[in-house]
């Protein structure tokens, strides 16, 4: 990549969510800044710290007081990655953002290929995507691939298998993204609702380098729910077919069963399978209530306009004291 004029060099926000990432946190940092000199951009760290318990917040003050360019927004409670991500892209500043996890599982290696698809190939956006699930637990990879084939069926929205957050993209789909402003965040769907022109990069999975990692097998069971009460309305139609057709096979049978009571008579006999019946009817019925519930749950939560987020301290460069 040919040199650009120091002054003329766009900006990169570099927006880490970070929840309870001390050990990571200055790797990372080392890993940005031993390659910081190849790279045809300025850049600007923006960290989230979502309402972290450990020495997070101790480490990035400590890099904010070596380094001007590093930046910080610290929760007031842990709101999730998703309400992170929102806050970092909020807040950044740079012509250029990119998402990255904080323990080097979003490899900074990517970051000159990413730029270049931006400011030179003209694409608007760049998404990366692990080809493997290696060092990942087999329950998790398996779920994780049911998840996203289903979605892929009942999603008008593209929600591609292995997507990272890891993402670059221009301040236009920055601000398109920022002007959802729906509470219940799924940013997955977000990118892919969007649009804009993107580039995906593949590459192979890595483990994180220390730390251990915020999701638990019953978050991400969460996550998925969410994501699919967000971007699908499948559910509510599978209820009421299948509430249809139950209702045609009741009527069947009552035809059968009185038509049966007329010829051979002992209306009483068969009442062991009506107890299965109704059982069976009664928990689909719980079953689907529940699923409506799900979305009117989510709808009562948007209709709240809670913030996304609150902060407890940041650093942020405002209009009062720019440099
Ligand atoms: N994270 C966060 N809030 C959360 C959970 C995770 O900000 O509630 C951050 C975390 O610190 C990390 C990134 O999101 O930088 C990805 O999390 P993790 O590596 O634990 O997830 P995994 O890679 O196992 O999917
Ligand atoms: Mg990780």
């Amino acid at each position: 990549m040919e040199s650009v004029p120091e002054e003329k060099k766009k900006l990169l926000s570099i927006i880490i969510p970070a929840l309870n990432e001390q050990e990571t946190i200055p790797i990372l940092y080392e890993t940005i800044e031993a390659l910081a000199p190849e790279l045809p951009v300025n850049l600007e760290y923006l960290f989230i710290d979502d309402g972290s318990t450990d020495g997070t917040m101790e480490v990035v003050r400590g890099l904010a007081a070596r380094d001007s360019r590093v930046h910080y927004v610290s929760f007031s409670r842990n709101f999730g990655k998703e309400a992170a991500i929102f806050a970092g892209i909020q807040n950044a500043s740079g012509d250029l953002l990119v998402l990255m996890d904080a323990d080097l599982q979003d490899p900074p290696a990517l970051l000159p290929q990413m730029i270049t698809e931006i400011l030179e190939n003209g694409y608007d956006c760049v998404g990366t995507r692990r080809i493997d699930r290696k060092g990942e637990p087999r329950v998790r990879s398996f779920f994780a691939r049911r998840f996203y084939r289903l979605m892929s069926k009942i999603s008008k929205t593209e929600i591609v298998d292995g997507a990272r957050d890891y993402q670059m993209m221009t301040r236009k789909v920055a601000e398109a993204i920022l002007s959802i402003g729906e509470y219940n965040r799924f940013s997955k769907g977000i990118f892919g609702w969007v649009g804009y022109h993107k580039k995906w990069i593949s590459y192979e999975n890595v483990g994180r380098v220390a730390g251990k990692s915020k999701w638990s097998f019953w978050k991400l069971l969460i996550y998925a729910m969410d994501g699919i009460v967000a971007y699908s309305t499948v559910p509510l139609v599978i209820s009421s077919v299948l509430g249809l057709v139950l209702c045609l096979v009741a009527f069947i049978f009552i035809l059968i069963i009185i038509a049966r009571t007329l010829i051979f008579g002992d209306p009483t006999s068969g009442w062991p399978s009506l107890a299965c019946i109704i059982i069976l009817l009664a928990g689909l019925q719980m079953f689907f209530i529940g699923i409506l519930g799900q979305y009117l749950a989510k709808t009562y939560l948007e209709t709240k306009h809670r913030p996304i987020y609150l902060v407890r301290e940041d650093n942020l460069v405002t209009e009062d004291n720019k440099l």
